[in-house]
């Protein structure tokens, strides 16, 4: 494929601007060349990036120190948004997770000061390693009474996120966009999206380069409202969908996605390119490294997001995309997740198949308690549910009635301890065989299979063995595809 002049261009900067060796160069060229594909040549002159700086990224002056590196390395990167300082080695504790202790006393009607110190000690070591000139013994000294005014947990956990893009902005000298002013939940706090890509965009259109704070918003009556934990993904996401960005950069303190848990895999090989739907099929492992409702909004937009290192920039990490490309049909498999802890409920009733209203009566009653399944493996007379033991802890034995009583089976068989392993990947399609080895590969292990799930969309295979084969089990599958 000839490559036009702004995508060498393009390639030149990055090859320039990270002094690479030669084997990340290449991966980093196919990576651009499908980032080309995939923005149909948006990039060039006039192209924007949004980016993300997760807590890790932002957790001293080291980092804030990298952070700018990062975005002065590229006019292009114009939005930030920021997450509030993590941890800074491994005993330490996150801001946000200080602000939480901070409401629960609160709440309590004890005393926070000490806590509160601690959070502002954070702060003031950051601005004052950096040599700022920018006081924040004012804000901090008002948020705190702002925080035992409100006895809010939204609005006190928020105050990590806020202080945090005040000091980055302060710091690059770029303007601050209060995200209560432009992400919007509506009164159920459910986040509303389509209002808020409307003031979001037209606020974005008046800055040329700003820091937001990522995690949370506002309800309709001016309250602060916070996504899930992790969620500055979801904001970063959202910021990128209103921006109309050609990329969107998630920057955390990984390389991107492994093709395996490295826990149990030794060194799996990293993950060039996957797509949103590989993304999903894969959230078993994926929600570590990124919040799983961080890829609606910009999938939706078409917008490819790539996960970068802060601590490595010049590593090409993960490019996830809207459309398989060519590459992505290259290898068979683009990446293997599983999970413990699921439970299997077998149902046998002679003559299912034909007796209407059986599927959903035994969905209802799932319903009923607020119990979500996993999967649903079907035979002729058989019905499976794979449900997570976490949703299911409270309300087995109810369940299993409500189906006795509405489906009269002949026998409901529950086994625990399943573990479910999703090979993922477009590659599959196109690649007779693929479970041919996979079950070859298993059976080469000694491992049992206890249960077999393929999408139509041919993009996975799920299996499901013993949680005690399941590393065995991984290890296996990943031998048989990665050599
Ligand atoms: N600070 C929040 C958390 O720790 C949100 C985020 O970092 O994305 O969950």
């Amino acid at each position: 494929m000839p490559l036009c002049v702004a995508q060498m261009a393009f390639m030149a900067y990055y090859k320039q601007e990270f002094d690479l060796t030669a084997g990340m160069g290449s991966r980093i060229i196919v990576q651009y060349m499908i980032y080309a594909a995939v923005t149909g040549g948006r990039m060039g002159a006039m192209s924007l990036k949004a980016t993300k700086f997760g807590g890790s990224s932002l957790a001293d002056a080291v980092h804030f120190a990298k952070v700018r590196d990062i975005l002065f390395a590229d006019k292009d990167r114009r939005f930030a948004v920021a997450s509030a300082p993590g941890k800074r080695y491994k005993e330490d504790e996150k801001v946000t997770d200080l602000l939480y202790k901070c409401y629960r006393a609160v709440e309590r009607n004890e005393s926070a000061d000490a806590i509160f110190e601690q959070i502002s000690e954070r702060y003031l070591a950051i601005a004052k390693d950096l040599g700022l000139d920018f006081d924040m013994r004012p804000v901090l000294a008002e948020t705190y009474a702002e925080i035992r005014r409100q006895k809010s947990p939204d609005f006190t956990a928020s105050r990590g996120e806020y202080l945090n893009a005040m000091l980055l902005a302060e710091y690059l000298g770029w303007d601050f966009i209060d995200a209560k002013d432009v992400i919007k939940f509506d009164r159920q706090g459910m986040f509303a999206a389509e209002w808020t890509n409307e003031i979001l965009a037209e606020e974005l259109k008046k800055h040329e380069y700003a820091v937001i704070p990522g995690f949370y918003g506002s309800l309709p009556n001016g309250e602060i409202h916070t996504f899930s934990r992790g969620g500055s993904d979801i904001s970063g996401a959202i910021v990128a969908r209103a921006a109309q960005a050609d990329i969107y950069e998630n920057w955390t303190d990984v390389s991107g996605f492994l093709m395996a848990d490295p826990r149990v895999v030794e060194n799996p090989r990293p993950i060039d390119t996957l797509t949103y739907r590989e993304l999903r099929e894969l959230s078993y492992m994926g929600a570590t490294v990124l919040h799983e409702d961080a890829i609606f909004p910009v999938h939706k937009a078409g917008i490819p997001t790539v996960i970068k290192n802060t601590n490595a920039p010049q590593d090409p990490g993960t490019m996830i995309v809207t459309k398989p490309t060519e590459a992505s049909y290259k290898s068979p498999i683009t990446g293997i997740a599983g999970h413990k802890d699921f439970t299997l409920i077998s149902i046998e009733k002679a003559m299912m198949n034909s007796e209407l209203g059986f599927g959903r009566r035994v969905l209802q009653a799932l319903e009923d308690f607020g119990v979500s399944f996993e999967h649903l493996p079907t035979g002729i007379d058989t019905m499976c549910v794979v449900i997570s033991d976490r949703e299911l802890s409270m309300t087995k034995t109810q369940i299993i009635n409500r189906i006795q009583e509405t489906c009269h089976p002949d026998s409901i068989e529950i086994s625990g301890g399943l573990a479910l392993i999703a090979t993922v990947g477009y590659g599959m399609v196109k690649t007779r065989g693929t479970a041919a080895k996979l079950f070859a590969a298993l059976s080469d292990a000694n491992v049992n299979v206890r249960m077999i799930d393929q999408g139509s969309s041919e993009l996975n295979i799920i299996v499901g063995v013993d949680v005690d084969d399941f590393e065995t089990a991984l290890r296996a599958i990943y031998n048989a595809f990665v050599q």
